[in-house]
């Protein structure tokens, strides 16, 4: 288990660099975006531009997620909890510590957080009928 940490930690480190600087790049390829608005915005329609904009945003995003989850990851290595599902407390099994070295969950425990939140989803969705 002790290399099997240690060889995540590598891998999560790496990760954590990788994301911190295509996070960097996006904020450059934002601003880039933003002066090119302003240079033309008179001379044609903003929307194409803006929704450009938008999806780097969205992209800033989701690395920003998986980062936060990395920075958790490599917290629960220096204070020795991790590879320990967050919900259940079992052990997360190294096949799934090798695919996802940031998972929090094992995979039945994820499987039924995402069932529970999809339910909610169609929950508020739905109309309240009593
Ligand atoms: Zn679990």
């Amino acid at each position: 288990m002790d290399e099997l940490i240690d060889e995540m930690k590598k891998r999560l480190l790496a990760k954590q660099a990788e994301l911190r600087r295509e996070l960097g790049q996006d904020v450059v390829s934002c601003r880039q975006i933003g002066e090119a608005c302003i240079e033309t915005r008179d001379a044609i329609d903003l929307i194409p531009l803006g929704e450009e904009r938008e999806i780097v945003h969205h992209r800033g995003n989701s690395h920003s997620i998986i980062l936060r989850m990395v920075d958790e990851a490599l917290v629960r290595i220096n204070v020795g909890s991790y590879g320990i599902c967050l919900n259940c407390g079992e052990e997360i099994p190294a096949s799934r510590l090798n695919a996802v070295p940031w998972a929090r969950f094992c995979a039945a425990c994820q499987a039924r957080l995402e069932r529970k939140s999809g339910q909610q989803e169609v929950a508020r969705s739905a109309p309240i009928s009593f």
